[in-house]
């Protein structure tokens, strides 16, 4: 291979929708790109910074058709940085949070194919500043996990026995990713643990112009997502840190019924 010519591959993290959210470094590198791999989750207005001319390929499976392989987007990579290309990899939030950005990497690596990240704001911590809540705030929680509610296929999905014993005696914030259409099962087990009256938010789209967002309890977690009609892409957070706007929602509601 002749390094002179050889391109290189950034991860960047295109955050949770809202351009303005975007890194610096982010739209410096989204502008110096001549190939852009474009997520389902990255928002037209972040696509939209690319110079003319940079070819742009959406690997996602809602543009319409099923998802791209993810062993063919790694090939893509490769022979596109191999050919001197200067190769963005667009994925939503933060590249490495959930999402197969560290098997992104890892495969680059094993390829001797140069890879940097560079950071965005992940999903859950934009629906926590959505809401208001401090994740970690130090009256109602010790830290925060982060969760998928997605099973790999064929794999075990989180232990969510384990986790509600950990967040009640630890004192732990849940934030769960990917975790709508499996509420019902997590609700089941983490009641497990946990009381049915901790307080639930459940943030849709957060930071879009059509965000939702439902404050609930966890006993009443899958009714909520049933009634509401949420989905995808949506984070639930889970803790008595969500109790102050889970309290404020309540006097609102007294007041609108007085
Ligand atoms: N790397 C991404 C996560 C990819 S997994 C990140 O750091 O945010 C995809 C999941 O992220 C979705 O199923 C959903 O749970 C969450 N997600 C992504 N964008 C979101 C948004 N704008 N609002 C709420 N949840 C979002």
């Amino acid at each position: 291979m002749n390094t002179m010519n050889a391109g290189k591959v950034t991860l960047v993290g295109a955050g949770p929708g809202d351009a303005d959210l975007l890194t610096l470094k982010a739209v410096k590198a989204i502008q110096a790109a001549t190939v852009l791999l474009v997520d389902d989750l990255v928002s037209h207005d972040v696509v939209a910074l690319a110079a003319p001319g940079t070819r742009v390929i959406h690997v996602g499976k809602r543009g319409g058709c099923k998802s791209t392989p993810q062993a063919f987007i790694e090939k893509l990579m490769v022979m596109a940085a191999r050919e001197g290309e200067n190769v963005v990899r667009l994925k939503g939030g933060d590249p490495l949070i959930f999402g197969r950005g560290g098997e992104e990497v890892e495969h680059l690596r094993s390829e001797g194919v140069a890879v940097e990240v560079n950071n965005g704001i992940t999903a859950g911590l934009a629906a926590a500043n959505a809401l208001g809540v401090a994740l970690t705030h130090r009256e109602h929680a010790h830290g925060v996990l982060f969760v998928t509610g997605h099973a790999r296929s064929g794999g075990e999905g989180p232990d969510w026995r384990a986790l509600a014993a950990a967040a009640r005696d630890a004192r732990l914030t849940l934030v769960i990713y990917m975790g709508v259409g499996g509420a019902e099962r997590i609700q089941r087990e983490l009641l497990s643990a946990l009381p049915a009256s901790m307080p639930v938010a459940v943030v849709q789209r957060a930071s879009l112009p059509d965000e939702r967002q439902c404050i609930t309890t966890l006993g009443d977690l899958h009714g909520t997502i049933a009634r509401e009609q949420l989905a995808s892409p949506a984070v639930i957070v889970i803790g008595d840190v969500v109790g102050g706007v889970a309290a404020a929602a309540d006097a609102a509601a007294q007041a609108r019924t007085a």
